[in-house]
Order: C-alpha cells, then sequence, then structure tokens
C-alpha cells in the first residue's frame, strides 16, 4: 500500500509542475530494458531519472527531445514502481512522476548434472570465488561518466540462442541462482565481437565465468562476454562496435563451447537481447 501513497503524493506534484496531461505508464517485464522518449519545452537542460534508488541518465536526442535506458532486474518483484523524471530550466528545478509496471518474466527452469566438485566447493575454492565476486562488483560500481555506446547494439557471435536468460537452474537436484545471461551455443573459435563501443574494464580467468571480457559503455552499463577459450583485448583498450574482443570457448564451469553475454543497466540484470531490440 505504502508505494502507492507515494506515487499519487508525488502525483499531485507533477501535476502542477510537469508538462504532460497524465503520467506515463509503463508496462515491462522483468530483465527487460525500457527505451524511453521525453519531449520537453526549449532551453531544459540536465535531464534525469530516478527509478528504484538509482539515477538513470537521460541523453539528448534533439533540441526539445531526450531518451533513458531504464533496466528491469530480472529479479524485481512484479508491481508498479515510480519514475520520477527532474530536470533544470534556467535557474528551476522541476520534475514528473510516470510509473512503470513490472510484470513477472515467466522464466523456465532448467536441470543440469555437473561433477560434484563444481558444484559443492572445497573451502579454498570458495574462497577464490567470492574473492572473483568482489572483484566483478568493484568494476560494476565505477562506471565511467561519459557515454560512448552509439546506436545499435549487436549480437556478438553467430549461434543458437539457447534462450537461458532469467532460466532457475537445478544443479544436481539443488536448486540456484537465477541465470543472469543469455547463452549462445557457437563453435569453438568462432570471433566474439564486441556490442557497441566502450572500455574494456575487466579480463580474468574466473572459476564458474572461465576466460572473460568486461565492457564498460558509460553511465552504468556494462556488457559481459563469459566461458571464452582466449581475450584478445587488454584491461583499459577502446573498443568500437564489432571490433572482435576474443574467441568463444568452454572454460569455466560450462558443458560445451557457447558465449555467455549478459548486460548490467544501471545495476539491473537485463537481458541483453532487449538491448538490441529497444536501441533503433
Ligand atoms: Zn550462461
Amino acid at each position: 500500500m505504502k508505494s502507492f501513497i507515494f506515487v499519487s503524493s508525488l502525483l499531485l506534484s507533477f501535476l502542477s509542475e510537469g508538462l504532460r496531461a497524465e503520467a506515463l505508464s509503463i508496462k515491462a517485464k522483468q530483465g527487460e530494458v525500457v527505451s524511453l522518449s521525453l519531449k520537453f519545452e526549449p532551453g531544459v537542460r540536465l535531464v534525469h531519472g530516478i527509478f528504484l534508488n538509482q539515477k538513470i541518465p537521460f541523453f539528448k536526442k534533439s533540441a526539445e527531445e531526450f531518451f533513458a535506458l531504464i533496466g528491469i532486474d530480472m529479479a524485481q518483484a512484479p508491481g508498479p514502481q515510480p519514475l520520477e523524471v527532474v530536470w533544470r530550466k534556467g535557474e528551476e528545478v522541476r520534475r514528473e512522476v510516470h510509473v512503470i509496471d513490472v510484470i513477472a518474466g515467466a522464466f523456465g527452469t532448467e536441470a543440469i548434472t555437473l561433477p560434484k566438485e563444481m558444484v559443492d566447493l572445497d573451502p579454498t575454492t570458495l574462497a577464490r570465488v567470492n574473492d572473483e565476486k568482489a572483484q566483478i562488483l568493484r568494476v560494476f560500481n565505477q562506471s565511467e561518466d561519459q557515454r560512448r555506446w552509439e546506436g545499435r547494439f549487436l549480437v556478438p557471435v553467430e549461434g543458437k540462442i539457447l534462450g537461458t536468460f532469467g532460466f532457475r537452474r537445478m544443479l544436481n537436484g539443488q536448486l540456484r541462482n537465477q541465470h543472469s545471461g543469455e547463452d549462445i551455443g557457437a563453435p569453438l573459435e568462432t570471433s566474439v565481437l564486441a556490442s557497441n563501443d566502450g572500455k574494456i574494464v575487466l579480463v580474468g580467468d574466473f572459476y564458474f565465468n572461465g576466460h572473460s571480457v568486461v565492457i564498460d559503455h558509460g553511465m552504468g552499463l556494462f556488457t559481459m562476454y563469459f566461458h571464452l577459450l582466449s581475450a584478445t583485448v587488454k584491461e583499459g583498450d577502446l573498443v568500437k562496435r564489432g571490433e572482435a574482443i576474443g574467441l568463444v570457448g568452454k572454460s569455466g564451469r560450462a558443458t560445451g563451447p557457447h558465449l555467455h553475454w549478459g548486460a548490467r543497466l544501471n545495476s539491473a540484470r537485463v537481458n541483453p537481447f532487449s538491448l538490441v531490440s529497444s536501441v533503433k
């Protein structure tokens, strides 16, 4: 109930300050990327959004139009959530509030059997896995303050899309975390391409993810490429969309050659294919 009260009290201020006749109500599934364009009066600048305590950058499209990509985490509870939009006109700060109604993703489940030692980790391996988790989180917490991506996102490898995003996995009969990326089956050594322009912020060999590359596209957007045979870039490199960054492998905990492709947008784990379809 509380969230409804919050929305309606903000709506009152939206009515007195906003531009649109009524608040937008946007439906979005768990794990989706919402692409939102808003028109403003001339002279508006510094537009940003706030959604689930995350600051959402809006980018200028034309003199009066701004757009944003908003990520819905794959585990975000279904139901309405306010999206506050704030901007400046002269010295004045203005805002309005819209609603994003989160719909369940209807993800499947998958049972996998792996050697016992790859599922029940010994203390040394568990310590390694925890260190690696912390390392990758540090990378996610420092996205560049500059947008590097431009135009459409491309699918990084040609192959069979396995549709495993959001799957709840049973590993040797135990329920595990949701699968946070999409798997694309492809032959060993197929080239893996950067989905868009960005900076290589992580190259490493991880217990679960194997040889991995993470690209920071700037302002809170990352794409991840796991289970590579090898990476062909190093940390700090700037890459262009379509540039080769590695080769398909089956390193880490993988049952066969494939690319695990992931995306993170303002801390939300989203389906990378939703990036491809939402940015035209
Ligand atoms: Zn995967």
